[in-house]
């Protein structure tokens, strides 16, 4: 056993307690320590990385959008050959230091002022390959005069552990002059990550203690213990929030686009956050199953906003209604499965996204019916959370519907899954209006402000 052994042990658990950076490798242990520093008006980044404790061979990019990034790669020999932006090193070996510089082709965001700039680690961050399983990452960012980082990953200041999905996965890093505020909503702690002076961050916070409480109601308590969020206010909307969009690389970070002008009621009752945060409630699924991320999603924010009265129970139901009609009246024609893998090509968004929604609906009135009004939807996706958290990769519909028929004694779910999957034709939704099941729809859109609203406090 190494010397040192101990104290390694030691400092990762107080690592894993606090959020400290990973502790010094063990001897043998593989290992990567990337330094990188961003360019001075934040479009690219010079990274020195060095590896030891594996044989590796080359160096990869997250995908082929940010292979577009890479520039020049270098060893203390000289030049390395890059390909299709893959550094090749000459020969295999145990250990090595790369350098390479790259110019972020993919923004996701920048301010006009150029002071800030939203990407994904995937323009910076190359992947050592073979990429061990076990490999004890750290990344320091060293930063133009005056400005910071904003990232999704456990740190310790400028020190940052990044875990093995983040190599595989994009996530929203932010770079320069921005405001960052943390708190903790209930057992989960907030860092947002705000790019212009308004909304306030008072407003801010209240609107996104709200949001998180509001998914948190599923169950006992929100299904991560971290969250990040990067809030990109424009100007001159005329929604509260127009977009919003959740990423996984290494931790969850959330995007969300609100209106410059937006107040805070308007914030907390417009549904894109609500949605956003409710497919935090399913792991990641492969793209033929979006019907039932998304479905899952549009009802919960429905429901959930009723529950914690953001809209009426009467609001939720017409707009339920309404995006039913509008789902009926859209799509190719294809089955439910290739809608949603096509979706991104074809438009077929309401299609997918509302016949989801009358999956999720008659779920949920079958299970409160079948159990006598013990066993909901949202029970049953709380009770499955243990067993569907941080899968390592994409799962499919049917596991996850294994998984609910499991936790709330049903045996319908996922026969009645297949049957919408495999469909060609739009759901019926008599069940909107079917008087046997009058008081069950009451119940599930009943006000349910106890259960909405855990504690915000700051940890400034
Ligand atoms: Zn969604």
């Amino acid at each position: 056993m190494p010397k040192d052994w101990k104290v390694a042990a030691f400092v990762l658990h107080i690592g894993c307690a606090h959020g400290a950076p990973a502790p010094a490798a063990i001897d043998g242990a593989p290992s990567a320590r990337y330094e990188v520093t961003i360019f001075d008006n934040f479009d690219g980044a010079k990274v020195h990385a060095c590896f030891e404790g594996f044989t590796l061979s080359h160096l990869s990019p997250m995908d082929g959008d940010a292979a577009r990034s890479m520039g020049r790669a270098w060893s203390d020999h000289g030049a390395l050959n890059v390909s299709a932006g893959r550094i090749e090193l000459p020969t295999p070996t145990s250990a090595a230091c790369v350098s390479y510089e790259t110019r972020f082709a993919n923004e996701v965001f920048r301010t006009r002022d150029s002071r800030a700039v939203v990407v994904s680690q995937g323009e910076w961050l190359w992947r050592p390959e073979p990429f061990p399983s076990d490999l004890d990452a750290s990344v320091s960012i060293a930063l133009p005069s005056g400005a910071r980082a904003s990232l999704p990953w456990a740190h310790d200041g400028a020190v940052y552990s990044p875990g093995e999905d983040a190599f595989y996965r994009n996530g929203y890093n932010v770079f320069g002059i921005f405001s960052e505020e943390r708190f903790t909503v209930g057992g989960t702690s907030v860092t947002v990550a705000r790019l212009k002076p308004r909304p306030t961050d008072a407003v801010v916070r209240q609107w996104l203690t709200r949001a998180v409480g509001t998914v948190a109601s599923v169950g006992s308590e929100f299904p991560t213990k971290r969250l990040h969020f990067v809030v990109v206010p424009v100007d001159g909307m005329d929604r509260p929030v127009a977009f919003g969009m959740v990423r996984r690389g290494g931790g969850v970070s959330v995007l969300l686009i609100p209106s410059s002008t937006a107040g805070v009621h308007e914030l907390e009752a417009d549904w894109v956050t609500v949605h956003e945060l409710s497919h935090l409630w399913l792991p990641r699924l492969y793209r033929q199953d979006r019907w039932f991320t998304e479905g899952i999603a549009t009802y919960l924010q429905e429901v959930l906003r009723a529950r914690c009265g953001l809209q009426s129970g009467a609001v939720s139901w017409n707009r339920i209604r309404d995006g039913l009609e509008r789902g009926r009246r859209s799509g190719t024609g294809r089955i439910l499965t290739s809608e949603s893998r096509d979706m991104n090509r074809t438009g077929a968004y309401y299609r997918v996204y509302w016949a989801g929604t009358a999956f999720a609906l008659e779920a949920d009135l079958r299970l409160r019916r079948e159990s006598g009004g013990k066993m909901t939807l949202l029970r049953a996706l709380d009770l499955a959370q243990p067993r569907l958290a941080s899968p390592r990769g994409l799962v499919h519909a049917e596991e996850v519907l294994t998984v609910l028929d499991e936790v709330s004694g049903s045996d319908f779910l996922v026969e009645l899954g297949a049957r919408y999957a495999s469909s060609a034709h739009f759901p019926s939704t008599r069940l909107l209006d079917d008087p046997a099941s009058k008081r069950t729809r009451r119940e599930i859109m009943k006000l349910e402000p106890d259960r909405c609203a855990p504690s915000a406090e700051s940890s400034r």
